[in-house]
């Protein structure tokens, strides 16, 4: 069995799911304790924590497995933000409970946000979870799963937890790309969305927090760190004199890794002192995911995004007048409560003028505990589906010209190994292409060309073809 991973961009957007569960590797401790798996559920985020989890776990005397079958101890960090992730969790619970009954697994632990979002029902509910860890309490998992829980940290039952440099952390995924946590929490008051009530205040790290775990993530060969936070504009509020321009400029000094890319950035905060940096400094990559959610601006009020200079079209014009080349990428929400044929309309006008080099769509998801939820005009699914369709529609018109307009052109592409669906071919990203959310770069040089080629790889390809969402190209040279 494997967990899934499932991508939640900004909270509102889903993408296909990866499995992963944690990268093997032995314990530190004097003692062992057995063998521990960490199932992750939900978004970026969430990886991160089950990383901070298998770090904290691993000095604790466990070694850590990949498949839960093996261990003695399961730990499933769940998600909470839609209903959907919920049932998800809750089914992936009762699957592994059953390893339990079985006799083959020792302890159940279950952690993330739907613990913080539901923990009464869920400890009514499942019985065969041994214990319940909130997002605040990670650090507690090695207490928790070695039987010596003790006096905990509790600041009035608000959260508080914040991972640093010092935290231990064991990477999951791929050896070659990281997601670092900059800041956790949201202060924003997006109607549709239970973030701020689950993960808290926004609390960033320091600057020099940051800077170290990058420089750490390169010296373990880390190439890619894409940044994450709720709300990354914001990064450095809470701290006297950061600012998220400050970070991009220390990481891409100091940093050490090739490429730094910033996803999800709300549009409050975007400034030319930002755009110039992403515009221009070595390391940080030319992109920006910036979640836009609609363009209509009755839904954008009932759904407290910002207007004025930051509603969608302006700052998307100001972002391209300072900084053309940065390549958006964004998210919108179809089917908000009251969303009529007109904002739909309005919607698909200002995805065919063609500003984004990609766009996610999701349907709205009424969530228990958000004022959306309860406003009238809620619409039907299957005509939220039918909206969806649309606005893809639109973006994939988009697409095959601004790909087209690549053919011939020499891209930067980072190798992640052989393609998923042949080993004739290698597959690889570029600069511009997020892992999980954006297309790909296809190489298909001859096997012999390219077998001595790693994953990790940094290379120049030249385009050639175009396959959907993805490119084709030919593998120029590598940098080893
Ligand atoms: S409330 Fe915060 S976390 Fe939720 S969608 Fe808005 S900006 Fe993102």
């Amino acid at each position: 069995m494997k967990g899934k991973l499932n991508i939640i961009d900004d909270h509102t957007s889903k993408v296909p799911a990866l499995n992963v569960v944690s990268a093997e590797e032995n314990h530190t401790s004097q003692e062992f304790f057995g063998r521990a798996a960490v199932i992750t559920l939900g978004c970026a985020k969430n990886q991160v924590d089950s990383e901070v989890m298998l770090g904290v776990l691993r000095n604790n005397g466990f070694d850590i497995v990949s498949e839960v079958e093996e261990a003695d101890l399961a730990v499933i960090n769940t998600c909470g933000f839609l209903e959907s992730a919920v049932t998800e969790s809750i089914d992936c619970i009762l699957e592994v409970g059953e390893l339990k009954k079985e006799g083959r697994l020792r302890k159940l632990i279950v952690a993330g946000c739907a613990v913080e979002r539901y923990r009464e029902e869920l400890q009514k509910a499942l019985p065969e979870v041994d214990e319940f860890i909130t997002t605040n309490d990670l650090m507690q998992i090695g207490d928790v799963a070695t039987d010596k829980i003790q006096n905990l940290l509790k600041e009035a039952g608000r959260p508080y937890f914040l991972y640093d440099d010092k935290t231990p952390r064991q990477l999951s995924g791929v050896n070659y790309s990281a997601y670092v946590k900059i800041a956790e929490g949201c202060n924003r008051p997006c109607t549709f969305c239970i973030i701020p009530k689950i993960r808290g205040a926004m609390r960033s790290r320091s600057i020099e927090s940051v800077v170290q775990e990058v420089n750490m993530l390169a010296e373990q060969g880390v190439k890619e760190v894409n940044l994450l936070a709720q709300d990354l504009t914001s990064y450095g509020r809470d701290r006297k004199g950061e600012s998220l321009s400050m970070l991009l400029e220390q990481l891409d000094a100091r940093g050490g890794v090739n490429w730094i890319r910033l996803l999800y950035a709300y549009p409050i905060g975007i400034d030319q002192q930002l755009l110039e940096i992403i515009s221009s400094a070595k390391h940080i990559c030319e992109y920006l995911d910036l979640p836009l959610q609609h363009v209509s601006e009755q839904l954008l009020k009932n759904m407290k995004r910002p207007l004025g200079r930051y509603a969608p079209r302006a700052i998307t014009e100001y972002i391209r007048t300072i900084a053309p080349a940065i390549h958006l990428r964004t998210t919108f929400i179809v089917g908000f409560p009251g969303e009529s044929e007109t904002d739909i309309d309005e919607l698909e006008k200002f995805v065919l003028e063609g500003h984004f080099g990609s766009v996610g769509v999701f349907t709205y998801s009424a969530e228990e505990g958000t004022p959306a939820a309860l406003m009238p005009g809620q619409i039907p699914e299957q005509e939220k589906q039918q909206r969806r369709e649309r606005i893809m529609l639109a973006q994939q018109k988009v697409n095959e010209k601004r790909l087209a307009e690549m053919l011939g052109t020499d891209i930067e592409v980072l190798i992640e190994g052989v393609h998923p669906e042949t080993d004739l071919l290698l597959s690889g990203r570029s600069r511009f292409q997020a892992p999980e959310v954006d297309g790909t770069i296809i190489i298909n040089d001859l096997a012999e060309e390219i077998e001595n080629v790693s994953a990790g790889t940094i290379g120049t390809v030249e385009i050639t073809d175009l396959a959907g969402y993805d490119l084709i190209g030919t593998l120029k040279y590598t940098d080893n």
